[in-house]
């Protein structure tokens, strides 16, 4: 299970006010987009929910319990950082294990998870390997994986893909929805990238200065645009 509700959800840094206060219902199994422009806390909203921020006020439910207290660990979602948020010295192998060993699980059961992953993501004939013998797009799919073998009820992904090149973008974009697909998992992916939100998205959340301006389907929001900062951002015509 993977529903996650915000309720006024609030951050302030000192006194910058980031984040107001907003609520958001996302439904299990959602391949949820936050699309906004730099700064405008796509970020941080993530980092709340992971718990790598605490909230200033406001409830995180995930499958109806409040976890806004609750430690990352607790919370049973994976974030997925940008490729260079792997261990250099472990191999392939080693990376996409590195959380279950620290969870304590036994040699046999992260074989067979990390095994698994690796399956599914491509990745078999590279367990051996150190990350800097990779391609971009090969330490992608190890910083998934790692996500993967912790079963998540959610995904959250931070704009993984802006450090591979264009071409290599549009290929991890499917398979990162190939994925979703597969696995049917709650995914939710922050992106700056109209484009990313627009192809890979059930669901949109635009943000601006971090209020949630509109929420919807991608075609809903190219044709019924709620105002013109989401007319402009998404790029429809209102
Ligand atoms: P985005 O991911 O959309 O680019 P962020 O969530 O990173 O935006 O940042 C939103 C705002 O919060 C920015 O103005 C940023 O400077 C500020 N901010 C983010 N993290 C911190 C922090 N730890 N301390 C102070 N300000 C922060
Ligand atoms: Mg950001």
């Amino acid at each position: 299970m993977g529903a996650i509700r915000l309720e006024n959800v609030k951050k302030t840094f000192g006194t910058i006010d980031v984040i107001p206060g907003v609520d958001l219902d996302i439904n299990d199994g959602e391949f949820v987009v936050f699309v906004g422009p730099s700064g405008c806390g796509k970020s941080t909203l993530l980092r709340l929910i992971a718990g790598l921020e605490d909230v200033t006020d406001g409830k995180i439910l995930i499958d109806g319990i409040d976890v806004a207290n609750e430690p990352p660990a607790k919370r049973g979602l994976s974030m997925v950082f940008q490729s260079y948020a792997l261990y250099p010295h472990m191999t392939v192998y080693n990376n996409i294990a590195f959380g279950l060993k620290m969870a304590g699980e036994s040699k046999a059961v992260i074989k067979e998870k990390v095994q698994n992953a690796a399956k599914i993501l491509n990745l078999t004939d590279y367990l051996e390997r150190r990350p800097g013998a990779l391609s971009g797009g090969q330490r992608q799919r190890v910083a998934i994986g790692r996500a993967i073998v912790r079963n998540p009820a959610a995904f959250l992904f931070d704009e993984p893909l802006s450090n591979l090149d264009a071409a290599l973008r549009v290929n991890m974009r499917l398979e990162i929805t190939g994925l979703h697909q597969d696995l049917k998992t709650t995914m939710i992916y922050v992106t700056h990238d109209q484009v990313e939100a627009m192809t890979m998205a059930d669901k949109i959340v635009v943000l601006q200065a971090g209020r949630v301006e509109q929420v919807g389907k991608p075609m809903d929001l190219y044709s019924n645009p709620a105002n013109k900062f989401v007319a402009g951002f998404i790029g429809s015509p209102k």
